[in-house]
């Protein structure tokens, strides 16, 4: 580390104090794409023992830092080069913000003087304005004795409160600065305690336990933040000691395993409708819970809503709260449970059997369709077969995007461990599977299996590559049904251009990851797909299976046709319109 030549004071330049700065704070793995002014930053990286996982493109290497960040409770790193790339590493960092996750994006960028003056640099952009408004924090660092400053800045910003993705300006002439090693090694910042505890306030928690023990129907609703949290005990502690029955929000699921006689994952309408009190532990009433009203909810029978987030602006932003309790998910948890004491009454037998006897209805009604061994397979099919591998392998990363492929995965596909399930997050975007599937893996050295539509695989498919390269324990199914939702729309036009949710038919996916020489299948059955994905996890070799489905299987998701009823997508204009255009095209 040190530039000393014999008598001279020893120096170090920005590259290494940057390097130095994450590491003493515990940063071990950094996601990026190489390349101007950043390449020799990557190098030196691993040469001083941290873990550099190069991508095809920045926005895989951003959503993997940004769910390394949910993992781990630290932030996830992605280092891009300048403006494309920092601009294709931006959507996995207002993901990561969007989805609270902690990430930070550091980017290098061009000469501040040329940028400023917009003289035309190579890759000029005035990245730091861009990032503001899609991150928590944005900062840059135009000299080398502030770097651990930034660092830290950054790290905090990320993890404290409301986790979110911290945006760090590295102008290339950074790297290069050098000052006194001493004076260097003393402006690095080890950080104590990155994220307080924040608890809540005492007459909050009172007030919280005074709404639930009014309830006649509880529930409790456990989000992504209460996975992000690490609170399992206390979570598992406070839904068994109250006797509530819980529903998981998707990447919740796990944090109790999803067979819990709790459980009403199954019963979901039900309880959405039925309930009158619900506690939201690390939850958000937005599009995903139907904002807290309306129909589902049961309107107008009222729910009243206890909610535990560490974010106090979370409170009332749908719906009113009547018992907000603002803090971390721990020390809410281990509150309401202390002021629970030992008398606690658990809910009425009647809403306790309703949801269960719901509930088994179901499951019962849903386990046939999982032995369904048609070929080529449907839904409920390939996922039985996959369902079945989870099940005999609990500690296996699950991700999953898709349309269809995640709408069935995420009810028919049971959790038994907390933060197994790594899906599409609080956008619903697709194209995160292969960044989810390396971090996964990167961050835990479990085997990872990734259950992906043929159309959500498509966005980071080329990530099969690093995959290999590093030689993941990744298992990729693919669920090919030749199209977006269903394979089979055709052309309205009559013209010879496939429809545009249709893809080659019959492609062979397993076939990519045969030419960077990993294992590809091709399944046509859930015996086969199942047997290939066990092989697969006990091998622990990079693998893709064409898991072929019955293109006229999938249905199409949230069509906004009819939100017009006199839309034209299919009735087209009235003849009178027509007349209209036709005229205006000739003039
Ligand atoms: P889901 O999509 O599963 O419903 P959301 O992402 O909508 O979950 O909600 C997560 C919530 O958890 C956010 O409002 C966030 O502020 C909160 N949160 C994250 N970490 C913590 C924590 N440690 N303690 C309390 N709340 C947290
Ligand atoms: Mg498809």
């Amino acid at each position: 580390m040190s530039n000393a030549t014999s008598g001279e004071a020893a120096q170090i330049d920005g590259f290494h104090l940057l390097i130095e700065a994450l590491k003493l704070n515990g940063v071990e793995n950094i996601y990026g794409v190489p390349g101007i002014p950043i390449t020799d930053l990557g190098r030196m990286m691993q040469e001083e023992g941290m873990r550099v996982l190069s991508f095809r493109h920045e926005q895989n290497a951003g959503n993997a830092a940004a769910i390394a960040g949910f993992l781990t409770k630290k932030p996830g790193v992605c280092l891009t080069v300048s403006a494309p790339g920092f601009l294709n590493g931006l959507t996995a960092l207002a993901h990561a913000t969007t989805n609270c996750w902690p990430m930070i994006l550091i980017s290098g960028s061009s000469e501040r003087e040329i940028v400023d003056l917009m003289q035309g640099d190579y890759e000029e952009m005035d990245q730091l304005a861009i990032a503001k408004p899609l991150c928590k924090a944005a900062y840059r660092v135009l000299h080398a004795e502030d770097i651990g400053i930034a660092v830290a800045r950054a790290i905090r910003a990320a993890v404290s409160g409301r986790p979110g993705g911290v945006y760090l300006d590295i102008p290339g002439a950074l790297l290069g600065q050098v000052i006194d090693e001493i004076e260097g090694a003393k402006s690095l910042v080890k950080i104590i305690d990155p994220a307080p505890a924040q608890l809540p306030a005492p007459e909050a928690a009172s007030r919280a336990l005074e709404v639930i023990k009014s309830a006649k129907k509880p529930l409790i609703v456990l989000g992504k933040g209460a996975a992000y949290a690490q609170a399992d005990e206390v979570i598992k502690e406070f839904v068994e000691k109250s006797g509530i029955p819980y529903l998981p929000m998707s990447m919740a699921k796990g944090l109790l395993p999803d067979n819990h006689p709790q459980s009403a994952g199954a019963a979901r309408s039900l309880v959405l409708k039925e309930s009158d009190v619900v506690i939201m532990v690390g939850a958000r009433l937005n599009w995903l819970l139907s904002h807290g009203k309306g129909r589902s909810w049961g309107e107008p029978h009222s729910t009243r809503f206890v909610q535990i987030d560490i974010e106090p602006r979370e409170m009332d932003s749908n719906v009113e709260i009547a018992a907000p309790l603002v803090g971390d998910i721990e020390s809410c948890l281990s509150a309401l449970i202390d002021g629970m004491g030992e008398n606690f009454s658990q809910p009425p037998s009647e809403w306790i059997d309703a949801v269960r006897e719901k509930r088994d209805a179901n499951v019962a009604r849903m386990a046939p369709t999982l032995q369904n061994n048609a070929s080529p397979m449907n839904y409920a099919g390939a996922l039985g077969a996959i369902k079945r591998v989870i099940d005999k392998k609990p500690e296996t990363m699950f991700v999953n995007e898709g349309a269809n492929t995640l709408d069935f995965a995420r009810s028919m596909v049971d959790m038994h461990r907390p933060r197994k399930r790594l899906d599409v997050g609080t956008w619903g975007v697709m194209g995160v599977g292969m960044g989810t599937a390396i971090a996964a893996a990167v961050e835990t050295g479990l085997p990872v299996l990734a259950v992906e539509g043929d159309s959500a695989f498509g966005f980071s498919g080329m990530e099969v590559e690093t995959i290999c390269r590093y030689k993941l324990p990744i298992c990729i199914v693919v669920f090919n049904n030749n199209g977006i939702y269903r394979g089979t729309d055709q052309n309205r036009s009559g013209g010879t251009d496939p429809a545009p949710t249709v893809f080659v038919e019959d492609s062979r996916y397993d076939m990519m990851m045969q030419a960077f020489g990993g294992e590809g299948i091709y399944a046509t059955n859930p015996d086969e797909l199942q047997r290939a994905v066990t092989e697969a996890l006990e091998s622990g070799k990079p693998t893709l299976i064409n898991a072929v489905i019955d293109p006229k299987a999938g249905k199409e998701s949230g069509n906004i046709g009819s939100l017009n009823p006199t839309s034209a997508v299919d009735g087209g204009m009235s003849a009178e319109a027509l007349e209209i255009l036709k005229k205006k095209a000739a003039q």
